[in-house]
């Protein structure tokens, strides 16, 4: 007989909040009793979804700076969420979470190089949690080109879910997973998300207030609207942090959901690896290229400005800036490095190992290396290579999806694109920011009249201050 299946996807991430003078999280006001946001975000969503066990009944996946923070500050959540998944892998075989690139990269604005990083990164971050190798990666935003799923299928991910107004055909059967034929010669599988149950869920409390209630008055409805012949997934992808944080309490609504309201009326919930185990995807569909969820201009929000955010003529040359300041830093890295280490983007690949606090930075060179370096030149590579982290980081998505250049968010990515300039600048003595500061006066608040150079500039100074304090 055919069965109608339900699958939930949470997308869990905070953007790094961290100050790189301080290493911290800086007092953010608006988040009370709390210190900052993600605290606040912990207490309303992370800590009570893990509480009542829905990482093991929704598909999900945690970026990577949000794992850093929860094992820092809260490591009994983390193993409650990783007891919740290894006990879906014991029942079924196959993992309910899925992997991220480490940073919340916008996958077609990197550059190849970029790509397989944040995909490396994110899949070692992946491991270090779950300890298997991941089966599915969301890519943050959903945004999405052929490239970011060649690069996905080079590093062994099967799948990624998409919203369904990234497949070619206004039309695409959303009810089972297709087949996206890449140029590497392999296949990406993609869920295509169901669009009105996710809204309904992410924007009409009254759909998730009852869980009885969105079986028959949602689920059901929609699932015989789409009747499609033989066993059918609805999946309903959102934020995670909609989950008790944007929709107070819905952790208990999706705890019910899942545990009870949809087997009482025959759906059985599932998740995508496990579909996949029993539903082998066999046709084939198409993507539009660089489009995304969340906005409906492609990818445009987070390089120009689009009808999401249509006064923000700052994004163009924060986004130049940027691109220009990588160039110049990754010139710089490659030149003094290519003498002295086999590999140096290799090197840069293995970094993951020091985030995750499973090899010093110092081993991590001398593995990539065949000759033994005078602590001058050490000194050199590991300034370099912590530069390239800071440069990584200053792409995290964040900074563009707001209206104002003078948020945290962008302010943040200047912060760290001043801490790649001082570091490299620390390094060898040559400034990679060099004839780049007119392109970031361009970017201007229009609340504040704050401009980019002030701020990528004020933070320089700031960086070269500390490091003298260092030296007294
Ligand atoms: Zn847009």
């Amino acid at each position: 007989m055919d069965q109608s299946h339900f699958c939930v996807h949470g997308h869990f991430y905070q953007p790094p909040r961290v100050d790189p003078f301080t290493g911290l999280i800086p007092k953010e006001y608006g988040a009370d009793p709390y210190g900052n946001w993600t605290e606040k975000i912990y207490h309303e969503c992370y800590q009570p979804n893990a509480t009542v066990g829905n990482f093991q009944k929704i598909s999900f996946n945690i970026g990577a700076t949000l794992f850093e923070w929860l094992d820092q500050n809260h490591p009994e959540t983390v193993r409650a969420i990783v007891e919740q998944e290894a006990m879906v892998f014991q029942r079924t075989g196959v993992s309910n979470a899925m992997a991220q690139p480490y940073f919340h990269f916008i996958m077609p604005l990197a550059s190849a190089r970029d790509k397989t990083t944040m995909v490396r990164w994110g899949i070692r971050d992946y491991v270090a949690h779950f300890g298997r190798h991941p089966q599915g990666m969301w890519l943050p935003e959903t945004a999405v080109d052929m490239a970011s799923l060649e690069a996905l299928a080079d590093h062994g991910i099967a799948f990624t879910i998409l919203a369904p107004w990234q497949a070619k055909d206004p039309a695409q059967d959303t009810t089972k997973p297709w087949r996206i034929k890449l140029s590497n010669g392999k296949d990406m599988v993609v869920f295509f998300y169901n669009a009105f149950l996710s809204g309904e869920i992410s924007f009409n409390p009254g759909a998730s207030e009852n869980a009885d209630g969105f079986v028959h008055d949602w689920l059901i409805p929609q699932s015989q609207t789409l009747n499609r012949p033989g066993d059918q997934l609805i999946v309903a992808a959102s934020d995670g942090e909609l989950y008790g944080h944007h929709q107070p309490f819905r952790e208990k609504f999706l705890s019910y959901l899942l545990d009870g309201a949809v087997e009482k009326q025959g759906i059985q919930r599932q998740y995508p690896a496990l579909w996949l185990r029993d539903h082998p995807a066999e046709g084939y569909a198409e993507i539009i290229e660089n489009t995304s969820w969340s906005c409906h201009h492609g990818i445009e929000r987070w390089r120009d400005v689009c009808g999401d955010a249509p006064t923000a003529i700052w994004k163009k040359p924060l986004r130049q800036f940027q691109d220009r300041l990588a160039d110049s830093i990754d010139t710089i890295y490659e030149t003094r490095l290519k003498n002295l280490i086999r590999d140096p983007w290799a090197l840069r690949d293995d970094y993951a190992v020091v985030l995750l606090g499973s090899d010093k930075i110092d081993t991590l060179i001398q593995r990539h290396t065949s000759q033994s370096l005078t602590p001058g030149q050490a000194s050199m590579v590991k300034l370099l290579v912590e530069a390239q982290f800071e440069r990584l980081r200053m792409f995290s998505s964040d900074a563009w999806f707001f209206f104002d250049l003078d948020r945290i968010e962008p302010l943040n990515a200047l912060k760290y694109a001043a801490h790649a300039a001082n570091l490299v600048e620390q390094a060898t003595g040559q400034d990679p920011s060099d004839g780049l500061i007119s392109l970031i006066s361009e970017a201007r608040s229009e609340l504040s009249g704050l401009t980019g150079d002030m701020v990528f500039l004020g933070y320089l100074k700031k960086f070269e201050k500390l490091l003298r304090l260092d030296q007294v």
